[in-house]
């Protein structure tokens, strides 16, 4: 596909209005349930967006809002300002870069993965383009798809200063927090310890309920004393795993949407396997790990994580 059309203006021409312009020409690699959302709020901003992915069905979806369908991952990279890929896992952002992203890139191009990969792939691929001369961040989102349609992800970046400050106004188009993690890796290191935390809170939270139950007390009672007193977390007061104390958890739509049951597992399975890298005795993380499997296993990966309360209550 020939390169830039005549009409589009480049992002460092003068815009007709003489205005100063901060439209970037963004190539977006994966425009799924996440990545969709992304690109559209992307476009919505000004940028001239180009976006490719493999599912004619995910590309019509952001062409219909307005960005521009590239033939492959190549065609959206060459001549872009930004690169932002949110691809499932770490074997896809890693074939995306080294097959053919780094060579794609401009010299002045910023990279910005915002897949939750692996640690050690993230600072990889961040020390490749590094010693490529391009600068690139990981830039992992907290906050489902409701949050990217929204523009409100929280991202967790890692990545050189320079590269962070780069990437930062574009993230800014799609979240409603950019926190500097530190350097290559650091933005996924940030993600997983995170969910780790929420994986296992949301596991001793749904045993609570279930033992509180069968001691039998009321389930209201108990979230208005735990959620005001040291059990209190997110898990319980925004996701809480049973119906009744929080009308808009999961729980009082069947665990219907939400954070699905088999993303927590592969970010718990993210956080085991950097901590044995690292040597990090993670049990917490591991009995977690262990549940969700089962829960999945069982067949409720495509529910709301909270679900785990029906695997505890056998
Ligand atoms: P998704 O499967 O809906 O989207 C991924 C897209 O990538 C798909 O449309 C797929 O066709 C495309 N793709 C795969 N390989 C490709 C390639 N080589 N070139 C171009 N396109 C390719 O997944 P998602 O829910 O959007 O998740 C994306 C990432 O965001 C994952 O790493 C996930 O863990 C993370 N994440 C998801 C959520 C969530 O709630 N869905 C929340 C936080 C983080």
């Amino acid at each position: 596909m020939t390169r830039r059309k005549a009409w589009r203006p480049s992002s460092k021409s003068a815009p007709a209005n003489g205005q100063a312009s901060n439209m970037a020409i963004i190539a977006f690699i994966g425009v799924g349930n996440m990545g969709g959302g992304m690109a559209l709020n992307l476009v919505k901003a000004g940028h001239e967006v180009w976006a490719f992915d493999l599912s004619a069905d995910a590309l019509a979806r952001v062409t219909a809002g307005g960005a521009t369908a590239a033939g492959s991952a190549v065609d959206a990279a060459t001549g872009a300002d930004v690169i932002v890929t949110m691809l499932p896992a770490g074997r896809h952002v890693r074939a995306a870069y080294e097959g053919e992203l780094f060579a794609a890139a401009q010299p002045h191009a910023v990279l910005i993965d915002c897949s939750t990969i692996d640690v050690a792939t993230a600072k990889a691929l961040g020390e490749a383009a590094a010693a490529r001369g391009l600068a690139m961040v990981d830039a992992p989102v907290s906050g489902g798809t409701a949050a990217a349609d929204a523009g409100t992800l929280t991202f967790m970046v890692g990545g050189p200063d320079a590269a962070f400050e780069q990437a930062r106004p574009v993230l800014e188009k799609m979240g409603k927090a950019v926190i500097h993690a530190g350097g290559p890796g650091m933005g996924q290191a940030a993600k997983i310890c995170n969910n780790m935390i929420l994986g296992a809170t949301m596991v001793a939270t749904a045993e609570a309920f279930v033992l509180a139950e069968k001691l039998g007390l009321d389930a209201q009672t108990f979230f208005d004393i735990s959620s005001k007193a040291s059990g209190q977390s997110w898990s319980m007061t925004s996701y809480c795993p049973v119906p009744g104390p929080v009308p808009t958890s999961p729980a009082n739509r069947d665990y219907a949407g939400g954070f699905a049951a088999a993303l927590m597992l592969k970010d718990l399975k993210l956080a085991c396997e950097a901590a044995q890298g690292a040597g990090a005795s993670v049990p917490m993380g591991a009995a977690a790990e262990a549940l969700y499997q089962l829960l999945v296993n069982n067949g409720g990966g495509g529910q709301d994580f909270s679900a785990i309360v029906k695997l505890l209550r056998g």
